[in-house]
Order: structure tokens, then sequence, then C-alpha cells
């Protein structure tokens, strides 16, 4: 018996390597700004675990969160050789119960740094080696942070 496909489209079959593995924020405001992200980096192939709060999961202590996510970012890296970890935490993020939860902007883009930051050093400890890159997005653009 054959079925027709709800939709018609050819997905590649062959396998890849990923560029990078993803940690994003499911919130769609900023989707456009990861393809536009992507595209900047010739990203062909990225492992994307996009998941509420992006990198705050990975910033906190012990949590079934935490697992999971790193979980993910080790089977990104084991399945496709992800070369690098980028990490991503946004302005006004539900998880963070929004802008509204914080003073004013200075202090909530403060607060996503040392929430990056934390991430990264918990990543460093748990992948020895792994490249990881943490960025805070905002509506006018995508911010490096070191
Ligand atoms: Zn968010």
């Amino acid at each position: 018996m054959t079925s027709e496909p709800a939709v018609i489209f050819q997905s590649p079959r062959e396998h890849y390597a990923a560029q990078a593995c993803v940690v994003w924020c499911f919130d769609d405001r900023f989707y456009k700004l990861l393809k536009a992200f992507g595209k900047q980096n010739g990203l062909k192939n990225i492992d994307l675990v996009k998941v509420a709060g992006g990198a705050k999961a990975l910033a906190g202590g012990p949590s079934p969160e935490r697992d999971f996510v790193l979980n993910q970012v080790k089977t990104s890296i084991r399945l496709h050789g992800a070369k690098r970890v980028i990490l991503m935490l946004h302005r006004d993020c539900g998880a963070y119960g929004g802008s509204k939860n914080f003073e004013n902007g200075d202090v909530e883009r403060k607060n996503h740094e040392t929430q990056l930051r934390a991430a990264k050093d918990f990543l460093a400890d748990e992948i020895p080696g792994v490249a990881v890159d943490a960025y805070f997005a905002d509506f006018d653009g995508l911010y490096e942070i070191l």
C-alpha cells in the first residue's frame, strides 16, 4: 500500500558533519536572527538544540533540563563531529520572566552575560577541549559575549 505524502519535499540523504551545535531559545522572534548568523558565518550544517531559555539550562545548577541539553550537545559532537558549540540567550526571554523582570535593559544584559559565562564554564568542564562561543541576542542584532 502506498500513501501520498502530506508534503512533497526532497530532504538530503547524505550524512553530514556539523560546523556547530547551537543551543538557541525557541522564541520565534529570534529565529531569523539565527538564520542570518548561520549565513554570515558559513554554517552549512548545524545541529540545533532549540529549547525554551536557550543556554539557561546550562547556566544553573544540576537539573533534568541541564542533563538533557548537555546530552544533546554531546550527541551532536559524537554523531556529527560538531566543531564548536554556540550558546545563546536573548532579551525579553520568557524563561527569565521577560525584560520586565529586570530593573532596566543594562541589568538584564549584564545578567545574561553572567549566565552565558557560567554556561560556557560548565561546558568546558564537562567536555574538555570543546570550543564554545556565547551570544546575547538583542532586538537590533547579535552580540558576542567573551
Ligand atoms: Zn527565550
